[in-house]
């Protein structure tokens, strides 16, 4: 098993080989192999879990940097709270688990969500109600403008919906590898834990249902980890080596936020969700993109079957949910963009609504 290959180290299980490949497991390590990477001008691509990266199948024409680093540290307990500092290379899963352990609330609802800590507050990670930024303190990284490790707390973080600062200095294309990796390379992630022993408020319907429980309610924190794990499994969002509707990126576009008057045009049954960010002028409404693929005619499986435009069953929306664009076992990357080319276009002239990929483009993007 090669080991710069990009299909062997991300859960889409597709891109081609890197010219160069370093696994750092110490921070030292971390950061000369960046600056020495920048010193030199050559593309950088720092990797984690690889699960939220699509890389060209032509591989990345530079050094990719493994991160691999490991641990969690308790800085401070109080009465109240758990302050811990987590290696940005640890599991982030492995995390969420010791925290229902330890009885501390507050990332719960964020089981099962594979890849590293360090990656967290990239695209402020979400699901079921919660996402990084609501625990999140700040942040240790090293800065690659000016060659040195800051701290950038949450605030300085600007998380959006799947969104920070971080992510927006990290340019999705073909040609600029120069950018393939952030401005910042995430070093540690500090996190405030509440000593509750119970869940934070449930804040997602579909998860209240699941535990019979109202909105704002709360729950035994092993309860809370179970059940979501329960109800990502059920879509395909928990990894399973053996479970193709799994080897993907997870969803593969955003759900797209809208002006109230666009959302106002659809059925009355397209979900709609409030949606405010600190900024926004207009009165926005977030829609949901499984929701729009759906009605768009592009069913679960989509591509499995031999018809136009579905490269041979290679390639599919997954069984499971239509947000889940998967490899059946032999996909490349350029099977993968085309069904998202064509689902996206198919959404776009059904509802006149721009669907934008989730996952970090490398190398590659969607046809014009
Ligand atoms: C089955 C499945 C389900 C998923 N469910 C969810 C979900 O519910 N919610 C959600 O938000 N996401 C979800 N994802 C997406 C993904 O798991 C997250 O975005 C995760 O945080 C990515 O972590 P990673 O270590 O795999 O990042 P990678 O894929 O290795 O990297 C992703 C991007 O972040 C950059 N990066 C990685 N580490 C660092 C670092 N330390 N510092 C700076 N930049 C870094 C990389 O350069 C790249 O641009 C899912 C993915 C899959 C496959």
């Amino acid at each position: 098993m090669p080991e710069n290959l990009l299909a062997n180290h991300t859960t889409a299980r597709v891109g081609g080989p890197a010219t160069t490949w370093v696994t750092v497991s110490t921070e030292k390590q971390l950061t000369t192999a960046i600056a020495d990477a920048d010193a030199a001008n050559t593309p950088l691509l720092v990797l984690a879990g690889g699960s939220n990266m699509l890389v060209a199948d032509a591989g990345f024409p530079g050094t990719v940097v493994h991160l691999a680093t490991q641990g969690i540290e308790i800085l401070e307990s109080t009465e109240e709270y758990v302050y811990v500092r987590i290696a940005a290379g640890h599991e982030w899963d492995a995390v969420v688990a010791w925290s229902v352990a330890e009885g501390l609330t507050g990332i719960e609802a964020l089981s099962g969500i594979p890849g590293s800590t360090g990656a967290t507050p990239v695209q402020n990670v979400g699901a079921y109600g919660a996402d990084i930024s609501k625990t999140l303190v700040s942040i240790r990284a090293w800065d690659r403008q000016v060659n040195r490790i800051v701290t950038l707390t949450g605030d300085e973080l600007e998380f959006g919906y799947r969104d920070s600062i971080i992510k927006r200095t990290i340019a999705s294309s073909t040609t600029n590898f120069y950018h393939a990796s952030p401005r910042w390379i995430v070093l540690s992630v500090d996190l405030q834990l509440v000593k509750t022993g119970t869940s934070a408020p449930i804040r997602y319907p579909q998860l209240a249902r699941a535990l019979d429980l109202e909105l704002e309610q709360s729950a035994p924190l092993e309860q809370i980890r179970q059940t979501v794990l329960d109800l990502r499994g059920s879509k395909g969002m928990v990894l399973y080596s053996y479970d193709h509707d799994t080897w993907s990126t997870g969803s593969f576009f955003t759900n797209p936020i809208v002006p109230i008057d666009v959302a106002a045009s659809l059925p009355a049954d397209a979900p709609r969700f409030p949606h405010h960010e600190a900024g926004d002028t207009t009165e926005t409404v977030k829609l949901s993109a499984a929701w729009l693929i759906d009605h768009a005619g592009f069913n679960k499986g989509f591509g499995l079957q031999d018809e136009p435009n579905t490269v041979n069953g290679r390639a599919s929306l997954s069984t499971k949910h239509t947000l889940a664009l998967t490899n059946r076992g032999a996909a490349s990357t350029q099977d993968l963009v085309q069904i998202a080319t064509v689902v996206r276009d198919g959404v776009a002239a059904k509802w006149g609504i721009h669907l934008v990929p989730e996952p970090v483009l490398i190398g590659v993007q969607l046809g014009a």
